[in-house]
């Protein structure tokens, strides 16, 4: 079976569209991953993940090692079978979750030691353990371990961190080798840092590309540098890295950042705006974001939005998310979020379909001019 392949079916532009097979399923890029942050993708049943069209969703390391621990889901039989879902799972590597959520972290070249942001117990994370993590967790795609400053540090500082994350990395690819086995069905994908700066960026990139690694993604933005920022690092970034290889951009983002990404060369995302905007009241449409909460809501028969396939729409008015919403009722935050993954997916099946027809420059001007008319 093939443990790895990523075919680019059409270009257009610096954008592309193609699929990456792997024993658990194919995933069609540029894809949007849910984030199953505590293995579960919040207020959603994995099958119903699966049929708004997710092919692959992530795990989060950090998070899963605290609670319940790599070590009980790999009695439990893994991940997959612990949570019901059967299709390919991208684990990050803990590294990016240390740094923003643990409390006492002392960061050394051995790696990670920090306070659990749960109970204050004492964890180390180093590149070996986080690749035996998500080892023990059965993930498909298994993330490097690095380390992921602010983009508004010097450059001295964003230049030692950068080194010190090729050096893990090269530390990320030996330890992942090292489980023949789960090496056998899984792949490794490298992270690229440098923040805002083409030339760490390069080094970066070269570097990982000397260990070599199944797939590339471009760490260290959006992280508050800003859209403006991001897309002119963007503009050079992925070109950096290599043109047969799956690029990922981490922890982005919202729709219009999709947009201009993939418009920028990127195959993959995750982010966990689409549901936790939804628990939080907020719905992405086509014409713009809206707050199901906002009173001119109240007693409006009509869906989310007009166009939008998924069966909230089909069922559901902005009425009704508005009342649950309100009452702090769960089925609102089920709801909304099914929606915005659904919209998500719809989002990045538009592209997909542009791409493959050679008119993704129109697709773009004209989600942008659609979403941006309100403001
Ligand atoms: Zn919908």
């Amino acid at each position: 079976m093939t443990r790895f392949q990523f075919n680019i079916h059409a270009r257009d532009g610096k954008a592309r569209t193609g699929t990456i097979q792997m024993q658990r399923g194919e995933i069609r890029t540029p894809a949007f991953m849910p984030v199953g942050t505590a293995a579960t993708v919040k207020a959603m049943k994995p099958e119903t993940v699966r049929s708004i069209g997710a092919d692959i969703i992530l795990g989060n390391t950090y998070h899963l090692m605290l609670r319940p621990g790599a070590e009980r889901v790999a009695r439990l039989g893994g991940l997959h079978k612990f949570m019901n879902w059967d299709r390919p799972i991208l684990t990050d590597s803990g590294g990016y979750q240390v740094m923003s959520l643990s409390d006492l972290r002392k960061i050394t070249e051995e790696g990670v030691t920090f306070a659990s942001h749960i109970d204050g117990s004492r964890h180390n994370l180093t590149p070996e353990r986080s690749m035996e993590i998500q080892r023990l967790l059965g993930s498909d795609i298994v993330m490097a371990f690095d380390e992921c400053p602010r983009a508004d540090q010097p450059k001295d500082v964003i230049e030692r961190s950068m080194l010190m994350s090729m050096r893990w990395a090269k530390r990320s690819r030996e330890g992942f080798d090292s489980g023949e086995e789960h090496a056998a069905r899984s792949a490794l994908f490298g992270i690229q840092q440098g923040g805002l700066n083409e030339d760490l960026r390069s080094i970066s990139a070269g570097k990982l590309q000397e260990i070599g690694f199944d797939g590339y993604a471009i760490g260290g933005l959006a992280v508050g540098e800003g859209q403006e920022a991001m897309f002119a690092t963007l503009d050079f970034a992925p070109s950096q890295l290599p043109e047969d290889k799956p690029r990922y951009l981490m922890g982005v983002g919202k729709p219009d950042d999709l947009v201009g990404a993939v418009e920028r060369g990127v195959d993959m995302f995750d982010c966990v705006l689409p549901s936790r905007s939804g628990r939080n009241g907020q719905a992405f449409t086509w014409s713009g974001p809206l707050n199901i909460r906002n009173a001119k809501h109240a007693e409006d028969t009509g869906p989310i939005d007009e166009d939008c396939t998924c069966s909230v729409c089909a069922t559901y008015s902005r009425a009704y998310l508005h009342h649950l919403n309100k009452a702090g009722e769960i089925l609102g935050a089920m709801l909304m979020t099914e929606h915005n993954l659904a919209f998500y997916q719809q989002l990045m099946a538009g592209m997909r379909a542009a791409i493959a027809e050679g008119r993704f420059a129109a697709f773009a001007a004209g989600f942008r001019a659609r979403y941006f008319a309100g403001k």
